[in-house]
């Protein structure tokens, strides 16, 4: 009998909608030309370019000129962040938060490397960033604070708005406006993003996360920002980012905006009930877990829960091989699993940080997808905790 599979992992990635295909398709074969160039190919390529952009800059609620198209979400936060500081000319601070996904942590920490100094915002048990703290955080010779919208792992929200709405009172007050970028990866699709309602500068979103193809991202730039390209070459987005443009999967970046916008409520309210349902059944079954992080002040696709006593790479092995795909709460660097800096941050102990998984539902998971994962979950976890030294030494404690 084939392996029933269910996919559990949506933040990671989701499937490309068949509408998005469709939308995709005539560009692969029929209007295969360059943007760039000025014959009838090219022009019908630059049609669609420019559709595509109008159609992402109103999702966004933003104008077309102020809509960037880049290779991946990870590329749009670079150029946000180097972009805008290469712009300053000058070294000086930068406000982050510690819970930030590697393609803005790293860039800060490639800064500080540099010459730069850079603030980490510490975050609450759910999660969440203080508004206070930032203030408190600001500095004469501050540039850019980067803090991202929803997070990955735990799926808490950040406080953008209000940030935004210090910081324009902090730039009142000063002849070098501080800018403001937020990472919106884990929130496009999932809520409805206003840039000026949000009142931030910069904004960085990626298809794949919403049903579109993978490899393509999108950076809003609010008009007047001061940036600079930090890749050369041509002419391309208002020289900003050089490479001749993907069509293909512009074009499927924006349907794919427009696809998930339009269900935005629906979603939630679906993907929203299969996690109470599966956080439920997890605590009902159980014993000795924790959920990490409160769901009320997060996204609503994703669950991180902690299993005390157990890997939690183990754990997704066992469930890989029940045909269940999820994903560890603990980031991986360069192939070695250590604690989740997010989770740390939170105050999560390194045991149970150790033993936590992140399940993100997406549109297309179904009750029976949970209701399969609560049949083989509670087998797993307790053939692995009939395995687990700790677990047994704690038995023993116990005994004691
Ligand atoms: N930022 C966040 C919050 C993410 O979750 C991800 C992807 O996991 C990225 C950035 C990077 O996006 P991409 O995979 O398109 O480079």
């Amino acid at each position: 009998m084939e392996q029933r599979r269910v996919y559990l992992d949506n933040s990671a990635t989701t499937v490309v909608d068949s509408e998005v295909i469709k939308e995709m398709q005539p560009y692969f074969s029929d209007i295969y030309g360059n943007a760039s160039s000025f014959h009838y190919f090219g022009r019908q390529a630059k049609t669609a370019l420019d559709n595509a952009r109008k159609k992402t800059a109103k999702l966004l609620n933003s104008s077309s000129e102020e809509i960037f198209f880049t290779g991946c979400g990870t590329e749009s936060d670079n150029i946000a962040i180097f972009g805008i500081l290469n712009a300053y000319g000058e070294k000086g601070h930068v406000i982050t938060s510690r819970i930030e996904h590697h393609a803005v942590l790293y860039s800060c920490k490639h800064l500080e490397v540099n010459g730069y100094e850079v603030t980490y915002l510490d975050v609450d048990e759910d999660g969440v960033v203080s508004v206070e703290d930032f203030k408190k955080a600001v500095k004469d010779n501050t540039l850019l604070v980067t803090i991202m919208h929803a997070n990955n792992e735990v799926g808490s929200i950040q406080p953008i708005e209000k940030i935004a709405s210090e910081l324009k009172k902090i730039n009142g007050k000063r002849k070098k406006k501080i800018y403001f970028h937020t990472d919106a990866v884990q929130t496009a699709g999932k809520l409805y993003l206003d840039v000026k309602k949000l009142g931030i500068d910069l904004l960085a979103i990626s298809a794949h996360k919403f049903n579109g193809p993978k490899g393509i991202g999108a950076l809003y730039i609010k008009n007047g920002t001061n940036i600079l390209p930090i890749a050369f070459g041509g002419h391309h987005e208002n020289g900003l980012r050089p490479g001749t443009e993907n069509i293909p999967y512009i074009s499927g970046l924006a349907k794919a905006l427009e696809i998930s916008n339009a269900k935005i409520e629906e979603y939630n309210k679906r993907v929203f009930a299969l996690r109470e349902k599966l956080k439920e059944g997890i605590l009902n079954a159980i014993p000795d877990v924790t959920i990490n992080g409160s769901g009320s002040r997060a996204v609503s696709n994703i669950l991180n829960v902690s299993f005390n006593y157990i890997e939690g790479e183990a754990l997704l092995l066992m469930l890989d091989m029940k045909g269940v795909a999820v994903s560890t709460g603990s980031a991986c660097a360069a192939g070695s699993s250590g604690p989740s800096h997010v989770l740390s941050a939170m105050g999560v102990n390194p045991v149970a940080s150790q033993g936590a998984i992140r399940f993100s539902l997406g549109y297309h998971n179904t009750e029976e997808d949970v209701d399969y994962v609560l049949e083989v979950l509670p087998k797993v976890i307790s053939s692995l905790r009939s395995m687990s030294p700790v677990r047994n030494q704690k038995t023993f404690e116990n005994k004691e």
